[in-house]
């Protein structure tokens, strides 16, 4: 989405806590500062497209991946495809001194219909630790299961090259390159099993992470992230990303506030949403996000469902143009019509740029401060609107925002110092906007906008 640039009235009007007082266009919510584009574009450089492509050929090459198929062969079946996910990411743990802990995050599910008897879902999982904030994690995942037409069906191939193969080599092909460096922050990367199954691989990382304690910044699922070609036209340039305006698991207490204040549209994973929106703004020309204001498609559910369901943060990342004779079909052909989820369905050089979006927003997040806590605006019945925060570690300064009440993303915005911890915006009427704040480090990271009030917390507690 393209970042409307309205600094320029709002500067005009501010006269206290101002560090930037000539600045003449807001700058985006992500991340954007020479050392930050230098570092996100180094990291952008090497994803590869051979390597995206090796994962899926050895995804397809389990002829199908269905949960309930094979688990003893080494050659097919969901067994062997989740073994292998699980020995790449112990070769890059090996490449980087032991810097993952490669987990298999499972549990035995029996779940009628679709999961009639008693059936090991295990996800692969690879956790990278934080040097400084351990505790604050960020998850990318994608689903390691196909299926075909029958949902039942777990002997017939069912290939998966974009559904959701695609969205595994680009969790695959993060770590291979994140864990080549250090953050402040931990970065997990889960191959999902159940999803076609009933989301079964997201409720069992979600209760994993609730169980661990994480406070989890950020979930970034990944489903159908690999075909340019749609059914209505063909798009390399865009991608969706969905998210959800009011939490999943909003209590009493948040409803009564978000009813009281606003904020159906400032959930965290929307405003996680627009951050990566601002990182394809800055730091991936020709590339966009679309942002969807959406849990998931019309009436379709994803592994981010699971995750915001227990309190975290979750987008679902998908291709722009989806193709439907490729998702969920037997391999066919009928008239002039090919159906089914082959591999050459995936334009690599596309799968390739919504990677890059994928590994610069964990990076950036891993390294930007936390977002700030407790923000609060005050001001009622005043011609003044006062914010304040609880202060970040790290951060050198904040930027506040806000914006029309009708507007999707955010237009004005202050720069304080990161001494400072309230700002006083004059002559903006509380009852007229919406407001976040930001946190961001010397170097120029920037954490995702808060959205002021409990209703717009991050790390809200679980209910
Ligand atoms: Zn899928």
């Amino acid at each position: 989405m393209k970042m409307i640039k309205a600094g320029i009235a709002a500067a005009s009007i501010l006269a206290t806590a101002c560090t930037t007082p000539g600045e003449s266009v807001a700058p985006p919510t992500a991340s954007s500062s020479a050392t930050v584009k230098s570092q996100l574009v180094a990291i952008s450089a090497q994803v590869s497209e051979t390597s995206l492509r090796g994962y899926i050929e050895k995804m397809v090459s389990f002829g199908t991946r269905h949960t309930l198929s094979d688990t003893t062969s080494n050659t097919r079946g969901i067994g062997a495809a989740r073994r292998w996910v699980e020995s790449e990411f112990k070769s890059m743990s090996a490449a980087c001194g032991n810097c993952l802990e490669v987990v298999m995050v499972q549990d035995t599910i029996t779940s009628p219909p679709r999961v009639p008897n008693p059936t090991l879902i295990a996800n692969a999982v690879a956790i990278q630790r934080g040097t400084t904030d351990p505790n604050r994690v960020i998850i990318i995942q994608g689903h390691l299961d196909s299926r075909v037409t029958d949902p039942l069906n777990f002997t017939s191939d069912a290939p998966g090259a974009n559904d959701d193969a695609s969205g595994v080599a680009a969790v695959m092909e993060s770590a291979r390159i994140l864990s080549k460096q250090k953050f402040s922050a931990t970065l997990v990367f889960a191959a999902l099993s159940g999803e076609e199954q009933g989301l079964h691989g997201g409720r069992i990382l979600a209760a994993y992470a609730r169980k661990q304690g994480w406070e989890v910044l950020a979930v970034l699922n990944n489903d159908i992230v690999g075909n340019s070609h749609g059914l209505a036209a063909h798009v390399d340039n865009r991608v969706r990303v969905f998210s959800e305006g009011v939490r999943s698991n909003e209590s009493e207490e948040i409803g009564a506030a978000r009813r009281s204040v606003g904020g159906e549209v400032d959930a965290p994973a929307r405003n996680l949403a627009r951050y990566m929106d601002g990182i394809a703004q800055e730091h991936l020309p020709g590339f966009d996000v679309s942002l969807v204001y959406r849990r998931d498609r019309f009436s379709r559910g994803g592994d981010q469902v699971p995750m915001v369901e227990a309190g975290f943060p979750a987008v679902r990342v998908t291709e722009a143009a989806e193709n439907y004779t490729r998702q969920h079909q037997d391999l066919r052909t009928e008239g002039d019509i090919h159906y089914g989820d082959t591999i050459d369905g995936v334009d690599f050089p596309y799968l390739a740029r919504v990677t890059r979006l994928n590994a610069m927003t964990m990076a950036s997040l891993a390294t930007a401060p936390r977002p700030p806590r407790e923000v609060k605006v005050d001001g009622a019945v005043s011609a003044n609107t006062t914010v304040t925060w609880t202060a970040s570690d790290n951060a050198a300064s904040y930027i506040i925002w806000w914006r029309d009440t009708t507007s999707p993303i955010w237009q004005h915005s202050q720069t304080v110092p990161g001494s400072e911890t309230s700002a006083v915006l004059k002559s903006v009427v509380i009852d007229d906007w919406f407001f976040g704040v930001q946190a961001i480090s010397a170097d120029g990271y920037a954490s995702p906008v808060q959205f002021a009030g409990i209703v717009g917390a991050f790390f809200a507690p679980a209910n």
